[in-house]
């Protein structure tokens, strides 16, 4: 049996453990900007909350309604909503949102940030915190950034050890 690649994130001191699973590096690394040319890309994080374990199932997008450019990504929030009911009938929980950056190793822009924050006001949902994922162009982890955010606060996620595997595979 080949053990499939995945990327672990301690989430804190709470005990819990955020896994981006193969599918999802996956599909970040076939939107990574690694071409000069490639517009940024973008989409929305589900998964499921199971205990202490936190797992990242399923990324979505882009799609061709969202707005695209060099420097930009527009996200169709409309066609975004419907994507959140639609999974949730699946049982998977709309987690946060992802995005590529045209740089090596990403970090959130002002926009980021604020806009993360402004998500997590607005939106009914369960959790204690948003996700954001930044998509570089470095080979993962180093090439993505991984950040818990709230209305007045945000925490950068440091993978663990064991995401050498995967670094190798992407
Ligand atoms: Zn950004």
């Amino acid at each position: 049996m080949r053990r499939s690649m995945s990327i672990h994130y301690p989430i804190g001191e709470s005990g819990q453990v955020l896994t981006l699973e193969q599918n999802v590096l996956a599909h970040f690394a076939k939107w990574r900007q690694s071409d000069p040319k490639m517009p940024e890309a973008g989409g929305q994080l589900f998964g499921v909350v199971q205990g202490q374990s936190v797992e990242l199932m399923r990324a979505t997008g882009p799609i061709n309604s969202d707005r695209r450019g060099r420097f930009f990504f527009i996200a169709d929030r409309f066609a975004e909503r419907r994507e959140i009911i639609t999974l949730h009938k699946s049982g998977l929980h709309y987690l946060g949102d992802w995005h590529t950056h045209p740089e090596a190793v990403p970090t959130p822009s002002g926009t980021d940030l604020s806009s993360m924050a402004d998500l997590f006001v607005r939106s009914k949902h369960d959790l204690n915190a948003f996700l954001m994922v930044i998509v570089g162009t470095a080979e993962f982890p180093k090439g993505l950034h991984v950040s818990l955010h709230e209305t007045n606060a945000w925490s950068t996620l440091k993978a663990a050890e064991k995401a050498q595997k995967a670094q190798e595979a992407f």
